[in-house]
């Protein structure tokens, strides 16, 4: 996975892409939810994360109260010693990392907490989602994160929603 090449991609692309992202919320949204779970599907049988890792490489999923339970059983730690080893409280009062790459990243790009990973993990990047319009700033933020979103919202450009 070419990761300076998708920076630069959708670095040029950002105006174009945020522009595009906020139409689509004058679109149906069943119809958006179809032409995204389509492409989800589509665009993720094409794509190896474990030759990218780029989200685990440079953002922090939220940490919710059960993932933090579910983690400190794993490290045999009490969570409130795992908050002080791992996590803080960011902007949104919400648990992230401290800092990233992620410190259950191994250098092979697997999750070392593979099992017990948090649910935003599981979830990651979220396009296929019920109610897809709701979360387009997000996706927004992801095309520069996901090089599968990037192409997930590029061919979403091409299908007919109207
Ligand atoms: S950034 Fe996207 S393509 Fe890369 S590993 Fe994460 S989910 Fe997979
Ligand atoms: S817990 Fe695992 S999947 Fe989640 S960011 Fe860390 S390495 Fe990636």
């Amino acid at each position: 996975m070419d990761l300076k090449r998708h920076n630069n991609l959708a670095r040029s692309r950002e105006k174009e892409n945020k522009r595009f992202l906020n139409s689509l919320r004058k679109t149906d949204a069943r119809r958006v939810d179809e032409a995204f779970h389509k492409l989800h599907e589509q665009v993720f049988g094409e794509t190896s994360c474990l030759l990218c890792a780029n989200c685990c490489k440079t953002t922090s999923p939220i940490f919710y109260q059960n993932d933090i339970e579910r983690l400190s059983r794993t490290f045999r730690m009490r969570p409130a010693d795992f908050i002080e080893k791992f996590l803080r409280i960011d902007e949104d009062s919400d648990y992230v990392l401290q800092s990233v790459p992620c410190p259950f990243l191994d250098a092979d790009n697997c999750c070392t907490v593979y099992e017990a990973r948090p649910k935003a993990c599981r979830e990651y990047p979220h396009t296929n989602r019920k109610k897809m319009v709701r979360i387009l700033d997000l996706t927004y933020k992801n095309t520069r994160v996901c090089p599968a979103v990037l192409e997930i919202v590029e061919r979403l450009k091409n299908v007919s929603l109207h």
